[in-house]
C-alpha cells in the first residue's frame, strides 16, 4: 500500500500537501501525533470516505482512485473502484455496527450482498470469527443491547468477514471503559500475531502500539515527521515534535 504525493484539503484547510509512505504486506503500523495532524484522515482516504484532491493512492502498486489514461489521469469508475476498497476493512471508534440487525446479521451482510457469498458460508466463517472474539454466545442479539465492548468485538469480526488485506483501526478503544479495552486489544493482538493482514492503527494507546506494531510514524501537520520501530520511537525519540509529543501523552 502506497501513499504517494497524496494531496487533502477540507476548504481552505490542506491537511496533506503531498504525502509520501508506503506499507509492506503484513506491517503493523501505527500512526501518532497531534489531533488535526491528519491520521483519521489518511485512513478514510484508505476506505474511499474521502476522496483526495491530488496524488495517488496504490494497492499492490495498482492505482486505487485515479489511472493513467489518454495521456492524463482520470479517476477510476466506482465500480471497479470497489473491487479494491473491497481488500481494505476498517475498525472505528464508534463501532458504526447496524443496530436494528443481530451481530450474525451484521457479520454476513456484505460478505453475502458485496463478495457474493452463499449465506451458509457466510454464516460458517461468521461463526468462526465470533468465536475468535468471544462472541459465539451474542450471536442472535440486536447489536444495540451489547455494551461497547462486545459491540466493538463484533465491528471486528464484521471487518475480518471480509477478508481484508489491511485492516485500518481509527482509535477502536477510545470510547471504551478502561476495563474493558484490555479485552479489546487481546482481540487485535491475537489477529496481529496469527494472521498477515496489514495493520494500520490510529492509536492514543502507546502500550498497544508497542505490542502489536512493528513501525510507528509521527505526523504533524500532515506529514511524517519521524518513523521509527515503537522501542525507539517510545524510549528515544530523536525529533522536538514527537518528544514534546510524547512527553504530553505518556
Ligand atoms: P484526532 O487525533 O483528533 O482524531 P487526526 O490526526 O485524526 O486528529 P483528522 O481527523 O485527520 O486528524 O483531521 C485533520 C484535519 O482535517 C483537521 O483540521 C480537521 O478539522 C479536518 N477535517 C477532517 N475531516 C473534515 C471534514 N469532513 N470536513 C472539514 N474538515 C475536516
Amino acid at each position: 500500500m502506497e501513499f504517494r504525493d497524496v494531496v487533502k484539503r477540507f476548504g481552505d484547510n490542506v491537511v496533506l500537501d503531498g504525502l509520501n509512505f508506503s506499507v509492506a504486506q503484513g506491517d503493523r503500523v501505527t500512526l501518532i501525533g497531534p489531533s488535526g495532524s491528519g491520521k483519521t484522515t489518511i485512513l478514510r482516504l484508505l476506505m474511499t470516505l474521502e476522496e483526495s484532491n491530488g496524488g495517488l493512492i496504490l494497492i499492490d502498486g495498482v492505482p486505487y482512485t485515479h489511472e493513467y489514461r489518454g495521456e492524463k489521469w482520470v479517476e477510476i469508475p466506482e465500480k471497479r473502484r470497489r473491487v479494491v476498497r473491497n481488500r481494505v476493512g476498517m475498525v472505528f471508534q464508534q463501532f458504526n455496527l447496524f443496530p436494528n440487525m443481530t451481530v450474525l446479521e451484521n457479520i454476513i451482510e456484505a460478505p453475502v450482498h458485496v463478495l457474493k457469498k452463499s449465506k451458509a458460508e457466510a454464516i460458517t466463517r461468521a461463526e468462526e470469527l465470533l468465536e475468535q472474539v468471544g462472541m459465539s454466545e451474542k450471536r442472535d442479539f440486536k447489536t444495540n443491547q451489547l455494551s461497547g465492548g462486545q459491540q466493538q468485538r463484533v465491528a471486528i469480526a464484521r471487518a475480518l468477514a471480509m477478508d481484508p488485506e489491511i485492516l485500518l483501526l481509527d482509535e477502536v478503544t477510545s470510547a471504551l471503559d478502561p476495563e474493558i479495552v484490555a479485552d479489546v486489544l487481546g482481540v487485535l493482538r491475537e489477529i496481529a500475531e496469527t494472521t498477515d493482514i496489514t495493520m494500520l492503527l490510529v492509536t492514543h494507546e502507546m502500550q498497544f502500539a508497542r505490542e502489536v506494531s512493528n513501525r510507528v510514524l509521527m505526523f504533524d501537520h500532515g506529514q511524517i515527521v519521524e518513523e521509527a520501530d515503537p522501542e525507539t520511537m517510545f524510549t528515544n525519540p530523536t525529533h522536538e515534535r514527537t518528544k514534546e509529543f510524547l512527553k504530553a501523552v505518556l
